[in-house]
């Protein structure tokens, strides 16, 4: 099957992404910056599921300072692909992983003396630099030195000749609820740069907002942000909601259809037993996909621009929908997240009805789903 002169293989179920909403989302994002605040845009995770380099290309084309991902192969695709732009690796590496930072010229996160010390030995030996970021744990309690000891850890780092102090950074906790421990957060942050400016160590790059610490908490943004969600057109809160545009839709067509009369049970367990006659259409999509299964009688869907709701569980590779007696028929296409004339359905809505976060609704969905 042909969509956009893109071949999607013989299902046809395909994530779209419009790189032109991205790009929007991107600009809009800038317009709420100070003049000459960098931005790190978080492609890992195949950037949050909407496809590592197309993604990460038309980020370059809009002029984007930095790319962050998770981890050393992340940045290494990226190379691979072409792009030059400055990378950060958010997460840690092992000591014994050291070398492709050298020939993929990946800057990395640092948060203790053993790491950092290792960096130094191996890039003394190879007589070069190495850029690092160091973490600071201002109350995330996950990776990062503790702010007690951050100042010391900095100093330290400042006497490693072959490591360049390219960044400094912290991550926020609670952003979406609890204000008082961010300003909390972001004032012990801003304590340890005062501590170092006075010791002359000046931190090219400082950085502490996400996508929730940007859009609500100005005093967070330092000289670098690093959006997620907000650049893929998800919004973090329902209050913060700015002139976004979702950059990824997930459509299937229609493989089947049936008529049942009342009382049929559908799908394993027959959780679902119709009330009615009526027809169930039948999706070749399903958690194989990480559509959540969860979403089993809950999640609605759109088809010829009405909605429609999953019926019985949801299965590894298919999903029934219960369409009464509208006119659907075979190769309808089906919009599970996205819009079809005036309906639409957000991954904010999908995340309520499944218990869970946008993220995990994006992230989640499986190589198997190809993204057009
Ligand atoms: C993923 C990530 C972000 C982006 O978070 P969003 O909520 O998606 O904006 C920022 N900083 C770090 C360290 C991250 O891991």
């Amino acid at each position: 099957m042909l969509i956009n002169n893109n071949k999607i293989g013989y299902r046809p179920t395909w994530a779209q992404i419009d790189l032109n909403n991205l790009e929007h989302n991107f600009l809009e994002i800038k317009k709420r910056l100070a003049p000459g605040t960098k931005i790190l845009v978080t492609v890992k995770a195949d950037a949050y599921g909407h496809g590592l380099i197309p993604v990460s290309k038309r980020l370059v084309a809009c002029k984007v300072d930095f790319l962050g991902v998770a981890s050393i192969d992340e940045g290494i695709t990226l190379r691979k692909a072409g792009i030059k732009v400055p990378i950060l690796i958010l997460g840690l590496i092992l000591k014994d992983d050291i070398l492709p930072l050298f020939e993929y010229n990946l800057s990395t996160s640092v948060c203790d003396v053993g790491l950092s010390r290792a960096l130094n030995k191996k890039a003394a030996l190879k007589r070069k630099k190495l850029n690092v970021h160091i973490k600071v744990d201002t109350g995330m309690g996950r990776i990062g030195v503790s702010h007690y000891d951050a100042h010391k850890l900095v100093k330290n780092i400042h006497n490693l000749k072959h490591l360049r102090i390219e960044g400094l950074f912290t991550h926020f906790a609670f952003a979406d609820l609890n204000r008082e421990f961010t300003f909390h957060q972001i004032d012990l942050f801003n304590k340890l740069i005062r501590k170092l400016s006075k010791d002359n160590i000046n931190i090219p790059l400082v950085h502490a907002a996400n996508s929730i610490g940007l859009l609500d908490y100005k005093y967070s943004h330092f000289n670098m942000v690093r959006p997620g969600l907000i650049i893929y057109g998800l919004h973090p809160k329902e209050e913060l909601k700015i002139n976004l545009k979702p950059v990824l839709s997930l459509k299937t067509k229609v493989i089947f259809v049936k008529k049942v009369p009342a009382g049929s049970g559908i799908s394993y367990g027959h959780d679902y037993i119709t009330s009615r006659a009526t027809k169930i259409a039948t999706l070749p999509i399903g958690y194989g996909d990480g559509y959540p299964r969860n979403l089993s009688n809950k999640a609605p869907v759109l088809i010829r621009g009405k909605r429609f709701k999953i019926c019985g569980r949801i299965c590894m590779d298919q999903i029934m929908v219960d369409v009464g007696n509208a006119p659907v028929k075979v190769g309808d296409e089906v919009v599970l997240i996205g819009s079809q004339g005036k309906n639409k359905i957000t991954v904010e809505e999908l995340a309520e009805l499944s218990n869970t976060i946008p993220y995990e609704i994006v992230c989640g969905l499986g190589s198997r789903i190809p993204r057009i």
